[in-house]
């Protein structure tokens, strides 16, 4: 068979062909640890590193302050095929033309506190934020927000309703 693709590459490094299982639909789900939004982490060089931005990375080069957007709504997905770098607004939108925000998300979330936020970017905030591994600053250049509303989800004054 031949291997020439970016993907082959990708997936032939050891450790991710071992903590990847491969759909079907081509997604490639992290089996590892994952946050409770679902995201793959891998602990590198003391730092808790997304899986999809990782292999992102990799295949398309820095950041470049972007973040890391699934084409397959599948947060735990790190083909990169399936990934692209792109600002959060404009996957929030793709997202919202792809009906993934039910209307409990909009009532609650969207539009109410943050357009910047919804409920499983807050649950994964809290959660990288109480490993110590990124800085409140460092939360919001990940989520485009001011480190203060970083703060307040951290700190349960908004999104209290989310657990
Ligand atoms: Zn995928």
């Amino acid at each position: 068979m031949k291997r020439t693709t970016f993907e082959d590459a990708v997936i032939d490094i050891p450790w991710i062909k071992r903590h990847v299982t491969v759909f079907a639909n081509g997604c490639w789900e992290w089996n590892h640890a994952r946050t409770t939004a679902g995201y793959g982490v891998k602990r590198m060089a003391g730092k808790n590193v997304y899986l999809h931005r990782f292999t992102c990375e990799i295949t398309y080069g820095p950041s470049n302050g972007l973040h890391a957007l699934h084409s397959c709504d599948n947060p735990p997905c790190c083909n990169p095929a399936h990934l692209h770098w792109g600002t959060r607004s404009v996957n929030s939108q793709e997202s919202l033309e792809r009906g993934r925000f039910n209307r409990t998300d909009r009532l609650t979330g969207i539009g109410h506190h943050n357009a910047r936020l919804n409920p499983d970017a807050v649950r994964a905030i809290r959660e990288v934020y109480a490993t110590g591994n990124m800085t409140l600053k460092e939360l919001g250049k990940e989520y485009n927000l001011h480190f203060s509303s970083i703060q307040a989800v951290v700190k349960r004054k908004t999104w209290k309703e989310v657990a």
